[in-house]
């Protein structure tokens, strides 16, 4: 008999479930617009109740609780989407299907499915950032998704400013954090325009190369990954890699010898799978 697995992609925007076999082969996906958590979690139970699945992985947005010896383990934390705050998200999960359920965040999940069926294969270690709306980062390390008292929260580092970068940032929390300076929201205000639109020689991807690589500069000085992956809407720049790689071999000084950097910081090897592949090899590892 077919065992089956569970996989939620949980996004501001969207979730995407998916069921899949002991194969990684997915037997159907849906998406569900991100409504109010009664709706959505509804709309997820119906996709799900069609299956007798044998365990069920998650990649969450954030903030979420990840600490198992915490009262509020499974549940999103503080965040400005109405009616999540506080939700119960594994609970509900768990008091639907009584089976394990894995749950991390949404670029753990994606870090983890790139390290073993996308970019990141053959190593033991890599980071997933991505560049969108937000940017979130998340990371493989010795094979386990990187978490601690809580999960990293990559996209909210301090960053040295350009001497000549007026703009005042973005995030609500810090300003000019690398969320406030690059994210999609950032790069709009910065130029007026939605970042599909800008020109391609515009300077602004001369500031944007040089945040990201100070970023990934920073998590290579912390971690030491065997590969870091960019993905998000403002990554589908494929220009900016050859800029970002520029700038950080500069900024890095010869002071740590990476991999080559066309190995190093690479896009993703999944496109937009990479979090719902991880889910899934998450929910079979789930005990
Ligand atoms: P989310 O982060 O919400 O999951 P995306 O990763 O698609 O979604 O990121 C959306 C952001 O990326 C928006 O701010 C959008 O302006 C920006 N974006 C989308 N496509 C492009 C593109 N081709 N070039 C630059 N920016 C883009
Ligand atoms: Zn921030």
């Amino acid at each position: 008999m077919t065992k089956w697995y569970g996989a939620i992609e949980a996004g501001g925007t969207k979730f995407v479930c998916a069921v899949s076999d002991e194969a990684l082969e997915i037997k159907e996906r849906v998406s569900i617009p991100t409504e109010n958590p009664e709706t959505t979690i509804q709309a997820v139970f119906d996709f799900f109740d069609q299956y007798a699945l044998h365990s069920i992985g998650v990649g969450s947005f954030g903030p979420i609780d990840v600490n198992p010896t915490s009262k509020t383990y499974g549940h999103i934390m503080a965040t400005p989407k109405p009616g999540w705050e506080g939700f119960d998200f594994v609970g509900a999960l768990k008091n639907r299907y009584h089976v394990p359920i894995a749950w991390t965040t949404d670029v753990n999940a994606a870090a983890y499915g790139e390290l073993h069926r996308g970019a990141a294969q053959g190593t033991n270690s890599c980071i997933y950032l991505t560049i969108g709306t937000g940017v979130g980062g998340g990371a493989v390390v010795n094979g386990q998704v990187l978490e601690g008292f809580s999960h990293p929260e990559m996209g909210h580092i301090q960053l040295k400013r350009l001497e000549n970068d007026t703009y005042q940032g973005k995030c609500p929390y810090h300003s000019d954090c690398l969320e406030g300076l690059v994210a999609g929201p950032a790069l709009g205000e910065r130029t007026g325009k939605p970042g599909a639109e800008i020109e391609k020689d515009d300077a602004v991807w001369e500031t944007q190369a040089y945040y990201i690589a100070q970023g990934l500069m920073a998590y290579t000085l912390v971690l030491s990954p065997e590969r870091i992956i960019l993905g998000g809407g403002v990554m589908k720049q494929a220009h900016l890699f050859p800029l970002i790689r520029e700038s950080f071999k500069k900024q890095m000084a010869d002071y740590v010898v990476t991999p080559d950097l066309e190995d190093y910081i690479v896009p993703t090897g999944l496109g937009d799978n990479s979090g719902i592949t991880g889910c899934l090899l998450l929910a079979m590892e789930a005990k």
